[in-house]
């Protein structure tokens, strides 16, 4: 599937490559051994994909169209694997956004720009325990003291927790006001009070670090706190969540399309009653709708891309792209699976593991039917 810009295309050729030579080779490694792929992730940060977001004066890449760039970056490494994808992208949007729009300079030079070289991983926690889709409710409490905060609560699902350097925080300065009230804190992991509770084990993008974190009393400085209007970290938060369901959306396509990929190919090379099973037809129209919900899953991602890279409000886009897109690339992977019958369910073909990826771009950032709600709120006006 093309996007009709040239220069996401000659984007998506460099990094196609890298994905071909350094990713796809060690996949099912990554995805066996469950662990963050720090060797890669500092390549990446090498070759400049960690500022595919921001202009040049921020130390980024300046490219013209930077949303569908990094979609098309989450698209190609998720063709290898979605949870490596899944890291980079929390790495070079999410944790990286929110410092670029509300930090201050001495934010951006000691945690942004080294994060956007590779150098220090970043995350961004906002889920607890009780506090998922409702991410108003959430109970993490900064208290104001002399010259900082106090933070004292836990996380839950943080993608980077374990391996973060710092790690953008959303808690509540005061639990009676709702979302009213909740601010964005950097937090530096090295601080004392901060505790990874534990690594979580998982059966979906088991290459992604995701944690449980606790804050024990941990001292912010007012300078780690983001700017926002008082009680407007919630909008801001909000703002940073928004964009990066675009590239949700675009962990699916990817997945999807190398699951497209292989269920082809098998297709080709797999005979049943003396001819290639691709010969059936039943196994040929799979193939095709298989390909429909591909296409039709990227077409809805680049579509938002492109919105939000003109400016447009992408608050319907984006959550129609990423609602569409897990959904049409969770479809599409188990049809893919099924063609290739007993095989599929064996843990060496990949077709099991585009399934289980499958899932994890329908729940992060949002439920499907959190994506329904976000649809039906803005079309009733
Ligand atoms: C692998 C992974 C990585 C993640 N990474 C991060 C991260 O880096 N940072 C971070 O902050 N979070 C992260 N998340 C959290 C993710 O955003 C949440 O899991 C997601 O928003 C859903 O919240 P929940 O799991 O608490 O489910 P719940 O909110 O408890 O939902 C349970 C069910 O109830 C449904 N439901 C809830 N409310 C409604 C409603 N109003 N209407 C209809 N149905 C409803 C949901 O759709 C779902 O089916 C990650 C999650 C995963 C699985």
């Amino acid at each position: 599937m093309r996007t009709f810009c040239e220069e996401a295309e000659d984007f998506r050729g460099y990094i196609a490559k890298w994905v071909d030579e350094r990713l796809v080779p060690q996949a099912e490694a990554l995805d066996e051994a469950g662990g963050f792929a720090r060797e890669l992730t500092r390549e990446l940060g090498d070759l400049g994909y960690f500022g595919t977001m921001y202009p040049v004066e921020a130390g980024g890449s300046g490219l013209e169209n930077p949303n569908l760039c990094f979609a098309i970056l989450c698209e190609e490494l998720a063709r290898g694997s979605v949870g490596f994808a899944a890291g980079v992208c929390m790495q070079g949007s999410t944790a990286t956004h929110t410092l670029y729009e509300w930090g201050n300079d001495m934010m951006r030079e000691t945690y942004f720009a080294p994060a956007l070289r590779g150098e220090k991983i970043a995350a961004y926690a906002i889920t607890e325990p009780n506090a998922g889709s409702d991410a108003a409710s959430i109970a993490t409490r900064a208290t104001k003291v002399d010259g900082g905060w106090r933070l004292n609560g836990s996380k839950i699902f943080t993608s980077n927790g374990t391996v973060a350097d710092f790690i953008t925080v959303v808690a509540t300065t005061d639990p009676e006001r709702g979302g009213r009230a909740l601010e964005m804190f950097v937090v530096d992991t090295g601080w004392d009070g901060f505790r990874v509770g534990r690594k979580l084990d998982k059966f979906s993008v088991r290459c992604s670090d995701t944690a449980e974190l606790a804050f024990d009393d941990l001292f912010v400085p007012d300078d780690h706190m983001l700017a926002s209007e008082q009680g407007g970290g919630f909008r801001n938060a909000y703002r940073a969540l928004t964009v990066d369901r675009i590239f949700t959306a675009a962990l699916a396509v990817g997945n999807a399309r190398a699951a497209y990929v292989a269920a082809l190919r098998y297709a080709q090379e797999r005979s049943q009653f003396g001819q290639p099973i691709g010969k059936f037809q039943a196994i040929e129209f799979r193939l095709v709708d298989i390909y429909a919900r591909v296409q039709t899953a990227a077409l809805h991602t680049y579509a938002a891309a492109q919105m939000a890279d003109r400016g447009e409000d992408i608050t319907v886009s984006a959550a129609l792209a990423k609602l569409v897109a897990g959904n049409e690339g969770n479809a599409a992977c188990n049809e893919a699976m099924s063609i290739f019958g007993g095989y599929g369910l064996m843990q060496e073909y990949p077709a099991q593991r585009y399934l289980r990826d499958s899932h994890f771009p329908m729940i992060g950032g949002g439920t499907p039917d959190i994506m329904h709600k976000i649809i039906a709120k803005q079309l009733r006006h």
